[in-house]
């Protein structure tokens, strides 16, 4: 071999190990709901309280579509997350612990005892890995009902989670369910950590107030010193700003919460490289834009580990399989790379062994470089022009429950949700697309009508 030659093949071997000394991954998990009263009887109504006397026929050990996850499925995700990445750089884990049944068959002590309990098991499996943990709006007694300062549910919560939060984030959080760190203790990288179900319309405590917990004002704060600092940093929560994607025009926020977390973010957003967010259950992403066509931010929203058949009217079969989810990033930029989506095929599972695969690669199946804001722009627009894109995101969408076809109203719904968080930007999604597709429908019709006067010529 020439001495060329060598040196070509030396230097792409540095380059080759630069690139893999680079990349880092984490974990995201989010909405296990334990159903702690699911157990296999002859009744099918019996099955779990969280079915809500809905039947599960031929419930089996790792649940039923319409009941929350049961330990054994728990249990599942969480060794599954050591078997395929034992050793992630942290792990992301955003909330909803409890299962989907009224309050007064729950109560604090039955909700603190289930949070301590995933707790334990994260914790038991993964004894060295740095977890940043939010809370949901199922993690409090009476759901949805987090208040605006401090309370016995954020100490104990404080308490449980002492190994993960540096002394000055267990102040923040007793105060008001957020805190900030240094992300793994690095210079220049930050984690920022939100309390949103204090933005969420179904929190009476909060709606009359400007700033909950003060939170925004403190997380504008941290944002500003991150950039005078030269950091980067990663957003996490629970309920997510923007529309569903699977119910017209549901926004989770109150309005004028969710119009301030977008001028948050379009304030911020050099310093924001990624926001990782749950409660959907579902797999979708957000859009932040400057103007139409110039990205800033993508939120991703990580697949549920409960099955759970929603009951929000209007959402028609809103169950997914089991999913939980790595994303690869760059360790200098925090640029995330990729994002590798895990699940278990539920009935299968229920029938012959549990095997977690993977569900898919975002690069791969949507043929972008990176998931960045730029690319993410691109899926977002190869699903909303190409049919086999879309169908490709709605499966995923609900993990491989829902294989149905992914229709004209189905499509405005994914695409608007996904490319506009602000209200406002939203609605003009639905009548520009909901034109569009109008258009669309009649474009045959025309057709057909002038080859016909043609014809007759
Ligand atoms: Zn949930
Ligand atoms: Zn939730």
């Amino acid at each position: 071999m020439s001495a060329t030659k060598n040196l070509l093949l030396l230097s792409c071997l540095l380059l080759r190990c630069g690139v893999l000394a680079l990349s880092g991954n984490f974990w995201h998990i989010t909405d296990l709901h334990l159903d702690h009263t699911y157990e296999l009887t002859n009744k099918p109504e019996r099955v779990c309280a969280s079915s809500g006397q809905r039947p599960a026929a031929n419930a089996g050990n790792f649940g039923h579509y319409v009941c929350d996850s049961p330990w054994h499925l728990i249990n599942s995700s969480v060794y599954a997350m050591k078997d395929i990445l034992p050793d992630p750089d942290f792990i992301v884990w955003t909330g909803d612990d409890t299962p989907h049944m009224p309050n007064e068959d729950l109560g604090e002590n039955k909700v603190l005892e289930i949070i301590s309990n995933l707790t334990h098991i994260i914790n038991q499996v993964f004894p060295s890995t740095k977890v940043y943990s939010a809370l949901g709006n199922h993690d409090y007694h009476p759901k949805s009902q987090l208040p605006a300062a401090p309370n016995n549910i954020y100490s104990q919560i404080a308490e449980m989670w002492q190994d993960w939060l540096e002394p000055e984030s267990q102040v923040t959080f007793k105060k008001g369910g957020y805190y900030s760190e240094k992300l793994l203790n690095r210079t220049g990288f930050r984690m920022l950590v939100l309390n949103t179900n204090l933005y969420y319309d179904q929190n009476n405590l909060t709606q009359n107030m400007d700033d909950p917990a003060a939170q925004f004002s403190w997380a504008d704060q941290v944002l500003t010193e991150a950039a005078n600092n030269k950091e980067k940093v990663y957003i996490i929560g629970h309920v997510p700003p923007g529309c569903f994607e699977k119910k017209r025009s549901k926004l989770w926020f109150t309005k004028k919460f969710n119009k301030r977390y977008v001028e948050l973010i379009q304030k911020h957003h050099s310093v924001i490289i990624g926001q990782f967010f749950g409660h959907h259950h579902t797999d979708s992403f957000r859009m932040f834009y400057i103007s139409e066509d110039f990205p800033i931010s993508t939120m991703f929203l990580s697949p549920g580990v409960t099955p759970w058949k929603t009951t929000l009217p209007g959402v028609e079969d809103g169950a997914n399989n089991p999913g939980i989810r790595v994303f690869e990033y760059d360790t200098q930029t925090l640029l995330v790379k990729d994002v590798v989506t895990y699940y278990l095929n539920l009935t299968r599972a229920n029938k012959a062994e549990a095997r977690w695969e993977k569900e898919y690669r975002l690069t791969e199946s949507f043929r972008v470089p990176d998931a960045s804001p730029a690319s993410m722009h691109q899926v977002l627009h190869r699903m909303a022009n190409n049919r086999c894109y879309l169908q490709k995101y709605y499966e995923f969408n609900s993990v491989n429950y829902d294989l149905t076809e992914c229709d004209s109203d189905c499509r405005i719904d994914h695409v608007c949700a996904a490319r506009a968080v602000d209200f406002e930007r939203y609605e003009s999604c639905l009548a520009k697309e909901g034109a569009a597709s109008v258009y669309g429908g009649l474009l045959p019709v025309l057709s057909v009508a002038l080859s016909l006067v043609l014809a007759s010529w």
